[in-house]
């Protein structure tokens, strides 16, 4: 007898109902990740609509950008961190996509982040994603292109340690003391372009400081940010 896909995805579902990924309660029909509940209660900061928030904020004075957001607020001990912790030590790559999609719902409205024409996710290192398997910065803004019709171009922002430089003959931004910095491969491709720079959770802003620099050598090159969470 064949049992249906249908009978059996139900009859697993009662045995190992699926969790939500930002509370722990069972996930039910229809819900994917996390719950109606916490869908609509996450900790969303409205940025998309606020030109002068706390994140554009940290970039005055060191960097040309149009406009810069995050999704939510990072609350310790809150919905996101929980979600944050799934989506980068426990492999749920497809909470970053998930987020991506609210993101680029809320993008879409902005007349500043509706003319985006690329997105860039902030790089790993090759080696951090060889050991990783995945960029969550990317999975972000794969969901974010799906949403504001902007494609995703990846490996033209690349990481490097400062001694592989020597290999490189384009000028290049330090990046901290860690002693990693960006390059741009391929300015030709970016030129005049509305870049849209992702990241994951932003803090000190050092990191998109030091690509957005880089980014911004580019001729004609206007620059926005998005990113998934702001910790204070
Ligand atoms: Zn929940």
């Amino acid at each position: 007898m064949k049992l249906q896909a249908g009978y059996l995805a139900d009859f697993v579902a009662l045995l190992f109902p699926e969790l939500c990924q930002a509370c722990g309660e069972s996930l039910v029909a229809g819900e994917d990740l996390i719950c109606t509940d916490c869908r609509f209660s996450l900790p969303f900061t409205n940025f998309h609509l606020k030109p002068d928030n706390i994140v554009a904020q940290q970039f005055w004075g060191k960097l040309n950008a149009e406009a810069a957001y995050a999704l939510c607020y990072f609350v310790k001990g809150g919905k996101m961190q929980h979600l944050m912790h799934q989506f980068k030590y426990k492999g749920v790559q497809k909470i970053g996509n998930m987020l991506g999609n609210i993101a680029g719902e809320q993008l879409v409205l902005s007349p500043v982040f509706k003319t985006v024409d690329l997105i860039i996710p902030v790089p790993l290192h090759k080696s951090r994603l060889r050991k990783r398997g995945y960029n969550q910065s990317s999975c972000f803004a794969q969901g974010i292109s799906e949403k504001l019709s902007a494609p995703v171009a990846e490996n033209n922002l690349v990481r490097v340690r400062a001694t592989e430089t020597q290999t490189h003959r384009s000028r290049f931004s330090r990046f901290e003391n860690m002693q990693e910095v960006f390059l741009v491969s391929d300015p030709e491709k970016l030129k005049n372009k509305h870049i849209l720079l992702v990241d994951d959770v932003v803090t000190t802003g050092s990191t998109l400081e030091a690509c957005g620099t880089e980014l911004l050598k580019v001729e004609g090159l206007k620059l926005s940010i998005a990113t998934i969470a702001y910790a204070e």
